[in-house]
């Protein structure tokens, strides 16, 4: 059994990127746009910004009051698409209900749009034509090439359906050409479809749901969940004790997915500055 150790392949890729960054003429500049005073959004942003640092990547904050209005943080996320230094935009959700989160989040330039959620970045995921993808589902992509995990032909199911996990991954699991089954809340039969699959996305937020039981022997398991127990502890969605003793790979967490979707929105701002 092997661990997909994303810590190390996150710190990787920081390194290629800070070196790459050496190599420019110019700076790529991230922003990201912080509406109130969210504790988990704060830090958040704040790990983004650090990370910004180390790579060389110029960071602003835009830290916005929560009563703010729809237009003021629409004349704020302007500017920014306006600011020949900022090639990145990330508006951190979750916004107050004040704010409708659609056109927030497509008052973001396209171009400058790193973490993938305009309109137009998701068409073009959906129609694989190049653009934006969303850091996460990304991330967790490059863990799989870097695990050398055979994708074509395998059956891929991604537990969890949402926009911003769930939905992309299994979105780019398939243009890799695996067959993919995306399960939900509704999804009947969950356990034996799981116990199909040659690879395992968890993206449900449910702490140890996916249980040794579920698992084909020789599986590739990617767990993304982030949930902290009542004991202070931070487990995935995997019960990953249990699990260790059927896959052949497993992303531990912490230390899997978390530290790759960094390491891509870094990756997406080089991108955005160098054109590419
Ligand atoms: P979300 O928006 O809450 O979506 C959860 C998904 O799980 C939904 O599609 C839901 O189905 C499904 N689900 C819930 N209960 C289920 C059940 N009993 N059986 C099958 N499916 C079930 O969560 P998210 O934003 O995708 O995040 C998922 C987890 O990943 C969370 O723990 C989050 O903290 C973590 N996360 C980690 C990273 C990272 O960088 N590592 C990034 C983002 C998120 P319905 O659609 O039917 O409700």
């Amino acid at each position: 059994m092997a661990f997909i150790d994303g810590k190390a392949i996150a710190a990787a890729i920081r390194a290629e990127i800070k070196s790459e960054i050496q190599s420019l003429k110019i700076q790529p500049g991230l922003a990201a746009v912080l509406v109130g005073d969210d504790p988990a959004s704060k830090v958040y942003v704040r790990n983004k910004r650090k990370a910004c640092e180390e790579a060389g990547i110029y960071s602003e904050e835009c830290a916005l009051a929560k009563d703010i209005s729809e237009a003021d943080l629409l004349a704020c996320i302007d500017r920014l698409n306006r600011n020949p230094k900022i090639h990145g935009i990330l508006v951190q959700l979750p916004l107050p209900r004040q704010i409708n989160t659609r056109r927030a989040l497509d008052a973001v330039s396209p171009d400058k749009d790193v973490d993938g959620f305009h309109y137009l970045n998701v068409g073009k995921l959906v129609a694989n034509e190049k653009g934006f993808r969303p850091c996460t589902p990304l991330g967790i992509m490059k863990l799989l090439q870097a695990a050398h995990v055979e994708i074509a032909g395998a059956h891929a199911v991604v537990i969890g359906r949402s926009d911003i996990v769930g939905k992309p991954t299994a979105l780019l699991l398939l243009h890799e050409h695996a067959t993919v089954t995306l399960c939900h809340s509704k999804t009947k039969g969950l356990d034996a479809i799981c116990r199909q699959a040659d690879i395992v996305v968890a993206a449900i937020g449910k702490p140890l749901f996916v249980t040794k039981e579920m698992v084909k022997k020789g599986a590739v398991v990617i767990d993304v969940g982030i949930n902290r127990l009542a004991d202070g502890r931070l487990v995935g969605d995997v019960d990953f004790e249990g699990v260790c003793d059927v896959a052949s790979a497993i992303t531990p967490v912490p230390g899997g997915v978390g530290p790759m979707t960094i390491a891509m929105l870094l990756s997406n701002t080089l991108q955005s500055a160098v054109g590419g």
